[in-house]
Formats: structure tokens, sequence, C-alpha cells
């Protein structure tokens, strides 16, 4: 992998950890179906595989893909993206540490810190993404492990300052910990900005087909991403031969997809911003959104993820959810279709009632990559009535 640093991005992203399979020449890393390998005499390993919990060729390929994509030195490819989530809050924490997460996230991150580790005493403080100092204040030094930062956020497409906040946590002795799955290494590289760890739904843009549920973690630290590694062989939450496949190819075509993410997203924001039914848009993109300044320092573009606000309210945003024809109605995000759903009833009815509850006006678009002028027509249809 070293000398792929060199390479651009789109090279890494077909090239990295890919090469030609040795046997064969095959071109393409083949699904190794297989759980265990033939051993050349005792304690004799062939490429150092044994058993597929503990490593398997199509999925190490995928990690050290992401790896690379992301400037880091070790990825581990999870089952999911909680899996990956639980694994590296449990290696990096235990009961009587202190976390700080974001108060606008992706709801089953606030969940899993709720639900799965409050009661094994792990406690949690959140604060607003955009404003450091709310963070730095936050901070327990000595207690605190983790800050934790969505950027852009979810629903609300927040921007937090990576590099600000990785010196507030090197300051504390934390560890900045960056869900990168709404970014995608395509338009942010966080391990290059200080953070310590990123995380990723491989679910979302990085697999881009709604085909296959993903996770991984990538570490700037080789020695923090053995542990985990470790821990994942110990624990079991591994990505399947084809799962992992299914997200290596994807990765393939991540570059392309994601510029045209970004000019329909762009699009459909000017659309949107100039009708008259339409409230607040939230685009990090816009001048006037809160986190520009610092999005166009750290992002190359701004993503295929907008959300606004119905005028008339929450019963319309549903009604708005319900009339369109080609953004499906549907949670998940970051498929080459376009979604549209209203986070406060579907992907973020979790978080109702605490502080990450969301406006119940908002409509969440993932926005597709299909011709930009029947998005807005659809939009425009769905939003007239
Ligand atoms: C979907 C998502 C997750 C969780 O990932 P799964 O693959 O669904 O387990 C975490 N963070 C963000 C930002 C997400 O969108």
């Amino acid at each position: 992998m070293g000398e792929m640093q060199d390479y651009g991005f789109e090279t890494r992203a077909i090239h990295a950890g890919q090469p030609p399979d040795d046997s064969t020449g095959a071109v393409m890393t083949p699904i190794y179906a297989v759980t265990t390998y033939k051993q050349d005499g005792v304690g004799g390993l062939r490429g150092g595989y044994e058993y597929s919990r503990t490593a398997n060729p199509t999925r190490r390929a995928l990690e050290d893909c992401l790896a690379a994509l992301e400037d880091g030195a070790r990825g581990v490819a999870f089952s999911s993206g909680m899996a990956a989530e639980d694994a590296l809050i449990r290696v990096t924490c235990g009961p009587g540490d202190h976390v700080v997460i974001p108060n606008d996230a992706y709801g089953g991150t606030y969940r899993l810190f709720k639900q799965a580790f409050q009661p094994w005493g792990l406690s949690f403080t959140t604060a607003s993404v955009h404003d450091n100092a709310a963070i730095g204040a936050a901070v327990r030094p000595g207690q605190t492990k983790l800050i934790w930062i969505e950027t852009p956020s979810n629903p609300l497409l927040g921007v937090a300052d990576i590099g600000g906040i990785a010196q507030i946590a090197k300051d504390a002795g934390a560890l900045l910990v960056v869900d990168n799955t709404f970014a995608t290494p395509y338009l942010q590289r966080p391990l290059t900005l200080g953070a310590d760890v990123v995380v990723h739904s491989t679910t979302k843009y990085a697999g881009g087909h709604s085909d296959v549920v993903g996770g991984a973690v990538v570490t700037a630290s080789e020695v923090l991403g053995q542990a985990i590694a470790v821990f994942q062989n110990s624990t079991g939450g591994t990505a399947g031969p084809f799962d992992a496949y299914l997200v290596l190819r994807g990765l393939k075509t991540l570059g392309v997809r994601m510029d045209r993410h970004c000019d329909n997203a762009e699009r459909v924001v000017d659309f949107l911003t100039a009708h008259d039914a339409v409230g607040q848009v939230f685009y990090p993109g816009l001048l006037d959104h809160l986190g520009y300044q610092v999005a166009s320092t750290q992002m190359k573009r701004f993503g295929g993820m907008v959300s606004f606000r119905v005028k008339a309210g929450a019963a319309a945003a549903a009604e708005v959810c319900d009339r369109t024809k080609i953004f499906t109605l549907a949670e998940s995000l970051g498929g080459v279709e376009s979604l549209i759903e209203q986070p406060a009833t579907m992907t973020h009815a979790s978080v109702a009632g605490s502080e990450l509850e969301v406006p119940r006006d908002l409509v969440r678009l993932s926005v597709g990559i299909e011709s930009v002028e029947d998005l807005i027509r659809d939009l425009d249809q769905a939003l007239t009535g």
C-alpha cells in the first residue's frame, strides 16, 4: 500500500489493495467464499490466512483500499456501520469514561450511546458541532476518551471544524473520531486534518447502490487499528466476502458518483431556495449556511445531502414525501437513486424528546445521480400538490 500514497484518489480507489489475483491473473478481486485455508505444515500459513473471521482476502482488499483512500494506517471492515462504531467504542473506552457527541447526529449513533453504552457506565455530553467552544466546554479532562463528530451532520448538515476540534481533543488527551459517511474520503479526509479515527457506514456512498449493509473503521495509528482488528476477531462482527466485494466495487466509482451527486444537489438547492413553499434550506454550500467557511476549506465539494423545511408545517412535509415519484420514500442515503424522507418520523424517530430532536417540518433528500431536470420537476410537482 505504501507506494499507493503517491497516486491520486481515483487511482487508489481502483487499485489500492486490489492487485490482479496472483494465482489466476483475475483483474478483479475474487469473492473468497471460504472459511478456512490449507496450512503448509503445522504453523505454516500461506499468505497469512487461517480462518475467515480473523482475515479474508476479499475483506482485506476492502480494508486496504479504505485505508489508502482515507490516508490511514489500517482499515477494518465490519458487518454494519453500527458494528464498526460499537467495536471502536469498546476498544477505546470503558465504564466510568466519558465521551462528547454531536447534538445533530445519525439517530442510531445517539441510540448506541444512550441504550447500549450509558447502562455500561459510559457517560456522554452532547454539544453543537458548529461550536468549538461548546465542544471544549463539554470535555472532562482525564475522563473524556473520545470526541465524536459527524460532518456534515445528519440531518441538519451542520459542519464541524475538524482541525480545530482535533486540537481540543489532543489537549484533552482524547481521540477525535469523525463519522465520514456523508462526505466520503473523496470530499474530505479527516485523518489528514488531525483526526485519529474515521468511521463509515459503507452502506451509504461507499457502497453507493443501496444493495449492501456494511461499516468500517480507519485509524491513523497502526497500533489502534491492530487493536480493533484483534477485538473484531474476538467478537466477530466482520463483513462477509460478498458484502466486502460489493463495497469494493462501489469504491471504484466513488469519485465520479460523488461529483454527480454534488452537481445534482447544487441544482436542487438552487431550485428549493427559490421555491415559495420552502422555508430554510440546509446545505453546506449555501453562503448563509453557518458552516460554509469551514466546509469550503476542509471539503472538496459539499455533498449530495440536502434538507429543507416546508413552510406549511409537518403534515405538509409528510405530504411532499408522499407525492414524489422519482424520489423514493425511504430511509438510508448515498445510493445512485434519489430518496426522500421526513427525519422526525423516520430516521430520527428514536431521538424524539431528546436533545437531538429535529424539526417536524424537515424533509431530507439524498440526491441521486438521475437526470437532474427530472428530479427538479418531481420536487416541483410534490411541493405544488
Ligand atoms: C447509516 C449511518 C450509520 C450506521 O450505519 P449502518 O451501516 O446502518 O449500521 C452511521 N452513521 C451515519 C452518518 C449513517 O448515515
